[in-house]
């Protein structure tokens, strides 16, 4: 267990990739705070699930990503239960899919904050902690569309390209902190995000459910699979790891060679 007596919080971790990653911290040993949506009583059952399975303390905040205070509340209650916030997973992120002239103004900004500015409001409440303790691990779950645009995704793929900027921005102010912070940058990942966007992707481009999923998502991968949460979740273990100490500021890719192209 390499996490032993790290404390983590995961944003958006009730679901995909992010309770994947809670999971995986879990199982190095980490206490973790998860956080995001969903049903009271399924989000207890994953919560207690971590603890009983890993051994750890798994706290959960409700905080909504879309409110500065609440994300700010989220870090300094996790540092006063756990005694620090050690490694900070921004992974809260939801999509939208519509022609640029239709898209609803108010889901333009929902999704630039909770897919971009949350992250700054998380990293700005636990930097500080990180710079006294002279450790800190951020991982920032960016996309594909951090690096190359797909029609329709305006909102995404804007916040996403931001993710990267504010990773690197942050990287060069925390490197001699021993503090570190990269971007993944899974291409699809089998999950309730990627499943709840082919309705409007079949709408926005007139196609079947089994045209979105071979001909608009695994066209864009060359090896014609998807990635899984738990791939994701090793590369953030990786990235939390000594080994990893001296990487920062990347945008690391994961998406079957889709960014390649
Ligand atoms: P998901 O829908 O399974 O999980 C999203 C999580 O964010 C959930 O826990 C949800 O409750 C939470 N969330 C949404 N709105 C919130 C809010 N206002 N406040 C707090 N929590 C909120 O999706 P996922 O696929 O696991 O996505 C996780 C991250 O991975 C996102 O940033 C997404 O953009 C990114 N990503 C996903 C894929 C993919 O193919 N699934 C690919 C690349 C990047």
């Amino acid at each position: 267990m390499t996490l032993k007596s790290k404390n983590a919080v995961i944003t958006g971790s009730t679901s995909g990739i992010g309770l994947a990653i809670a999971r995986a911290l879990a199982k190095e040993g980490a206490n973790v705070v998860i956080n995001g949506l969903g049903d009271a009583a399924e989000i207890e059952e994953t919560r207690a699930a971590i603890e009983s399975e890993f051994g750890v303390k798994a706290l959960y905040s409700p905080a909504n990503m879309l409110k500065a205070d609440e994300i700010a509340d989220m870090i300094h209650q996790a540092e006063k239960t756990l005694g620090s916030v050690d490694i900070l997973v921004n992974n809260a992120g939801i999509q939208f899919v519509s022609p640029v002239e239709e898209f609803p103004i108010e889901k333009w900004d929902q999704i630039l904050a909770i897919n971009l500015s949350s992250a700054f409001h998380a990293i700005r409440a636990a930097v500080p902690g990180m710079k006294a303790r002279r450790w800190g691990r951020i991982i920032n779950t960016a996309s594909a569309h951090s690096l190359v645009a797909s029609p329709f995704k305006s909102a995404y793929v804007a916040a996403k390209h931001g993710i990267a900027g504010l990773t690197k921005t942050v990287a060069l102010e925390v490197a001699t902190h021993g503090i570190t912070i990269n971007c993944i940058s899974p291409g699809y990942v089998w999950t309730p995000l990627v499943e709840n966007q082919i309705p409007d992707t079949m709408k926005a481009r007139g196609l079947t459910k089994e045209q979105v999923i071979n001909d608009v998502l695994l066209e864009a991968q060359p090896t014609k699979q998807f990635v899984t949460v738990d791939q994701v979740a090793a590369l953030a273990v990786f990235l939390c790891s000594d080994a990893a100490s001296q990487m920062t500021g990347t945008n690391l890719s994961m998406d079957g060679g889709w960014t390649a192209k």
